[in-house]
C-alpha cells in the first residue's frame, strides 16, 4: 500500500543548489520544509543504478539513514537519436568541473544532422529511515537548439525548447519552466499519492 508523508520536514537528498531550489519551492506549498542534504553534511552516495528510478532511490535511502524521511531526484536529459544518452550520465557528461557549455556541445557535435527530439526526464523517490520508498517519474518532451540560449536555468536548460513554446529552458521564467518540468510532472504523481 503507497505510504503517505504527514510530517512537516524532509531532507532533499541533492548537492545541485538548482534543483534542491527547485524541489523545495514544489514542497512549500503542502507546508512542507525541504532541508538540503548538503546543509546536514550528508555525503553524496555513488549513483550505481542502471535507471533514473533506481539512483533517485539509493540516493533517498542513503539521506533518509540520518533519521529524516528524504526525499531524492534523479534526472537528466535524454536524446533520441544518441539512444537516450546521456540520460543516467547528463552530470558525468559535464566533467568533474561541471562544463555544461561542453557538455551541450558535445551533444551538439554528437548529434550532427539527426533529428533533435530530446526529453528531460526525472524520477523522484521518498524514502522513510524504516527503508520504505515510494517513486515516482515524469518527463517533458521537447527539442534541441543550436547555439544554447539563456542563462536562467541550469545544466543543460540553454539547448532545450519544450514542446509547444519556442523560448529555451534557459531563456523562460523561472515559475513557467517550474509549472512544466519533469520534476514538477513526476513530483505531482508523489503528491497525489503520499502528500494528504
Ligand atoms: P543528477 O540527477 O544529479 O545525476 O544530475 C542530473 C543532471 O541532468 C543535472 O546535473 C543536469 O545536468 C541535468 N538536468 C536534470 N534536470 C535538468 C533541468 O531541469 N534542466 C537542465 N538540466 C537538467
Amino acid at each position: 500500500m503507497t505510504r503517505r508523508f504527514d510530517g512537516r520536514r524532509l531532507v532533499i537528498a541533492s548537492h545541485n543548489a538548482g534543483k534542491v531550489r527547485e524541489i523545495a519551492e514544489l514542497l512549500a506549498p503542502f507546508g512542507i520544509e525541504g532541508v538540503a542534504a548538503s546543509a546536514l553534511g550528508l555525503p553524496e552516495p555513488e549513483e550505481t543504478g542502471k535507471t533514473f528510478l533506481a539512483n533517485a532511490e539509493l540516493k533517498a535511502r542513503a539521506a533518509a539513514t540520518a533519521g529524516l524521511p528524504a526525499l531524492a531526484d534523479d534526472s537528466g536529459l535524454a536524446v533520441a537519436a544518441l539512444g537516450g544518452a546521456p540520460g543516467i550520465y547528463s552530470a558525468r557528461w559535464a566533467g568533474p568541473g561541471r562544463d555544461f557549455a561542453r557538455a551541450m556541445a558535445d551533444v551538439h557535435e554528437r548529434l550532427a544532422d539527426r533529428p533533435r527530439e530530446a526529453a528531460f526526464v526525472a524520477a523522484l523517490a521518498l524514502a522513510w529511515p524504516d527503508g520504505h520508498v515510494e517513486a515516482f517519474d515524469g518527463c517533458v518532451e521537447g527539442r534541441l537548439v543550436w547555439p544554447p540560449r539563456g542563462d536562467r536555468g541550469f545544466g543543460y536548460d540553454p539547448i532545450f525548447v519544450p514542446e509547444g513554446h519556442d523560448e529555451t529552458f534557459g531563456e523562460m521564467a523561472p515559475e513557467a519552466k517550474a509549472r512544466i518540468t519533469h520534476r514538477a510532472r513526476a513530483f505531482g504523481k508523489l503528491a497525489a499519492a503520499c502528500f494528504p
